[in-house]
């Protein structure tokens, strides 16, 4: 298992759970990585994905970079145009239609299979069942969300639109900015990411699941097996399992393996809450794309999507941009990192992760590309390439995540 994010730790976990030997290598700790930085929630409420600004003034707001939701590098622009392009084919109205149907099953396993593993791993303590509240500062906005209630009553999704006064008596400590909320009940969220993952983690060893330090990119073939080179020595192994998020193309890509994986990136920073103000459960600010969320660290302010080379410097102007914003919304105190944590969600143009075997590598199995769900779907996406690996009856049609897709 090549990668101990939540998505290669989950996955680890899933396979002891059946009693395969299983070899969990990264060349750091566990959740280090991408999932060291979200923003906790598990979002099995997912209907729609983040999509291509439609509004024309949206866009232009964004090139003149005046957005608090996107920021770019411009030298990454031709770099990323045949990708951004893809994506604004994939959201067209019809297409997110599809993809909402698509990744259903996998959001609608999203709770309770961490339900499962939490329980298992004794990190009940990390988990917040208060759901998560979306927040609208003018009717227009709110008014956009028409198709998303319909289908997600059609999914079964549970959602309480709420007036201004209503989402105070839950959240008393947000200032009045907003006019609508919708709280998004079933959602469940995680007050220190990284924990959870380590937790997952000492289950996995729990299970004489073994971990090695290492670097993925040694892998290659043997007579009839993988091989990883790692600080104790070679290990082998018939299976082996890419699940590296942002870096899955540095190895992919030497083994001729070529998917179209971008990433967009985005940043982190802790404030303590000013004076007796908290907040229950984490907040969105539609609007302005950002997101707070309480953590044990103090509250988490996430930004939206930032297209740069992945491994370009940190540029956290979004959260300058949004920072008065924020204030005005929540009393954010002072600042307790001494700068903002940056990462790289890790996107394919069609908003679904790859969940499959390689093609034309036998025993090569990927589990990339969770982009803006890594949290949500690691446990969910464990259960099924576990399933697919061993034979058993796969709980959804892995089909809509095949890399193959990206063949024709
Ligand atoms: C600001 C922000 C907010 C987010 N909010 C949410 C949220 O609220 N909910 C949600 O579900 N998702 C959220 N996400 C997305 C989520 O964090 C990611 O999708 C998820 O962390 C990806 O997990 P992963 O295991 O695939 O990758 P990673 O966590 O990046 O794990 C990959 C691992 O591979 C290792 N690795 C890399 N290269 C090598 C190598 N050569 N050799 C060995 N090891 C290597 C790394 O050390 C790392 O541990 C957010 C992301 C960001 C950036």
């Amino acid at each position: 298992m090549l990668g101990a994010g939540i998505v290669g730790t989950s996955i680890a976990l899933h396979l002891a759970k059946r009693g395969l030997s299983v070899a969990l290598i990264d060349r750091g700790a566990p959740g280090e990585g991408t999932s060291f930085g979200n923003a906790g929630i598990i979002e099995g409420n997912t209907v729609f994905p983040p999509a291509f600004p439609s509004n024309f003034g949206d866009i232009v707001r964004i090139a003149l970079k005046q957005s608090p939701v996107v920021n770019y590098h411009l030298a990454h622009l031709p770099w990323v145009a045949s990708w951004l392009l893809a994506f604004r084919a994939a959201s067209r109205p019809g297409r997110l239609i599809e993809t909402a149907q698509l990744m259903r099953p996998l959001f609608a396993h999203a709770v309770s299979e961490h339900e499962v593993l939490v329980a298992e791993a004794g990190a009940q303590r990390y988990l917040n069942r208060h759901g998560w509240l979306k927040l609208y500062r003018t009717e227009a906005a709110f008014a956009t969300l028409a198709p998303e209630f319909e289908l997600a009553a059609s999914f079964g999704i549970e959602n309480v639109p709420l007036g201004r006064d209503e989402a105070l008596a839950l959240e008393p400590s947000l200032g009045a900015v907003f006019r609508r909320a919708v709280h998004w009940t079933g959602a469940v969220s995680v007050n220190n990411p990284l924990a959870l993952t380590c937790a997952y983690a000492a289950r996995f060893t729990a299970l004489r699941g073994l971990m090695f330090r290492g670097d993925a990119r040694t892998l290659h073939r043997t007579a009839s097996r993988w091989r990883v080179e790692t600080a104790s020595g070679p290990v082998d192994a018939a299976d082996a399992i890419v699940a590296l998020g942002p870096w899955a193309a540095d190895l992919l890509r030497s083994l001729g393996i070529r998917l179209p994986l971008a990433v967009k990136r985005g940043y982190h920073r802790h404030y303590r809450p000013s004076g007796n103000a908290s907040l229950s459960r984490p907040v969105l600010d539609a609007e302005n794309g950002y997101v707070l969320a309480p953590m044990e660290q103090g509250v988490r302010i996430t930004t939206g999507a930032e297209f740069a080379a992945r491994d370009a410097a940190s540029t956290p102007v979004q959260i300058d941009r949004l920072l008065p914003t924020a204030r005005a919304l929540f009393p954010l105190g002072e600042a307790v990192d001494a700068k903002p944590w940056l990462g790289a969600r890790p996107c394919f143009p069609d908003s679904r992760p790859v969940i499959s075997a390689a093609p034309g590598q036998q025993g090569l199995w990927l589990a990339v590309g969770h982009a803006h769900w890594g949290l949500t779907l690691g446990p969910a996406t464990g259960r099924l390439i576990a399933e697919m690996i061993t034979g058993a009856t796969p709980f959804c049609d892995p089909k809509p995540y095949a890399a193959d897709r990206f063949a024709a």
